[in-house]
């Protein structure tokens, strides 16, 4: 689960990593009020869950209030990358004096974190990678032996940070972002940039912070911040349009994508589908319903999941609980279960006794059946 700005800086805030005063806004007036009460000049900074928003136009400076309103007129509803902004951070705005860039990953292949370091700050990092190398310290942490003090002086003598103030702030500032990496269940934190202010003071200008969606019932606090954000199901999900009348979902892009094949090669039309990603809860079946069906041609529905990580006796609750609050009567739902606790999952659904769920094993007679049905 990727964080927006705002909330990756509440995190940080949280694990005493120094950042600006700040506001949510969501219109041109909240955007005045909030530089209002912050006072002086300020930073609008669209909220999209993509990188590079300074260069789309996304992050912008206001002097006055009625500047910020400006501004955010300006931002919001523009579209970055794919993404539609509406929700601005309104930010004290901070004098710079440099940017540097401080990350840590995890590191899938060494199975370790993974820190990255650089006075070479406020670009991408693939660039400094790619453009000077030498610039870049990279260090993993062993997790067994945890965070030590050598790793922070590690990275910054490797980076060449020779300010003793500097350093003393930003080795503070390595560590708890190393407990914030870990006590999250992060799979990246990362600060582009990490300012040093005409004064030396050091602080995080920018946010970007990833959890491990597996891990997110350890962590009801982060979870919430999703359900604030699942406003717009047609933005959280890969969503492509065709013109047939079959409707579908699957767990995992590559999945659902061949199950629009399955459906064409059973002598069906699909009409869309939507990827369920990880999760079968009810918040995502309904999320994914409400797509789906926001397509009037659509006739039938179609579920085909493979439990992995995902469980489907979890899946088939998801999709009860859903049924519990959307009005789904109009639609047959097919939902094939195979994989981890499938019978389970279709007995729940069998159980259950809803006139228009049809459980199925295999994915050739789910999508048959589901052709079937919308013929009808
Ligand atoms: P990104 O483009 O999505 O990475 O957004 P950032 O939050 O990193 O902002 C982009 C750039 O805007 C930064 O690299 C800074 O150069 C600039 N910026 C952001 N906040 C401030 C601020 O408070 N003061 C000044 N002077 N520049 C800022
Ligand atoms: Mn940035």
């Amino acid at each position: 689960m990727d964080l927006y700005e705002y909330q990756g800086k509440e995190l940080f805030r949280r694990f005493g990593i120094p950042v600006s005063e700040g506001r949510l806004a969501e219109t041109p007036e909240e955007a005045l009020a909030a530089a209002d009460e912050l006072g002086g000049p300020v930073v609008v900074k669209a909220q999209v869950l993509t990188g590079g928003r300074g260069k789309a136009g996304g992050v912008k400076l206001a002097e006055t209030p009625e500047d910020a309103e400006a501004k955010a007129s300006d931002i919001l509803g523009l579209d970055i990358k794919g993404h539609v902004v509406r929700r601005l951070w309104i930010e004290k705005a901070s004098d710079i004096a440099k940017e540097y860039y401080l990350s840590i990953a995890f590191d899938r292949g060494a199975k370790q974190p993974l820190f990255m370091f650089t006075t070479q700050g406020g670009v991408e990092i693939e660039q400094v990678a790619e453009e000077n190398p030498d610039a870049l310290v990279r260090l993993h942490v062993d997790p067994l032996e945890g965070f030590q003090p050598w790793v922070a002086r590690r990275l910054i003598y490797g980076a060449g940070v020779d300010d003793p103030n500097e350093q003393k702030q930003i080795a503070s500032i390595v560590e708890k972002l190393y407990r914030a990496f870990v006590e999250s269940d992060a799979m990246l934190t990362e600060i582009n940039p990490l300012i040093v202010t005409p004064e030396g003071e050091v602080k995080a200008l920018d946010s970007k912070f990833t959890v491990d969606d597996n891990a997110l019932f350890r962590h009801p606090d982060i979870a919430e911040m999703r359900d604030t954000e699942a406003a717009d199901p047609l933005e959280t999900f890969a969503r492509e349009k065709l013109d047939g009348d079959v409707g579908i979902c699957g767990n995992g892009a590559g999945l659902s994508m061949s199950t629009v094949d399955v459906v064409a090669h059973v002598g069906g039309r699909p009409a869309n589908f939507c990827d369920l990603g990880g999760g079968g809860d009810a918040e995502g079946v309904v999320d994914a319903l409400e797509v789906i069906t926001r397509d009037p041609q659509v006739k039938s529905i179609f579920f085909n999941i493979f439990g992995g990580i995902t469980r489907c006796d979890e899946v088939a609750r998801g999709i009860l609980a859903a049924l519990d609050r959307l009005d789904m009567s109009a639609y047959p739902i097919v939902v094939r279960l195979d994989g981890t606790n499938a019978e389970a999952g279709r007995r729940i659904l069998a159980e259950a006794g809803k006139p228009n769920i049809y459980p199925e094993a295999t994915m050739l007679e789910g999508a048959r059946k589901a052709v079937e049905l919308a013929k009808k």
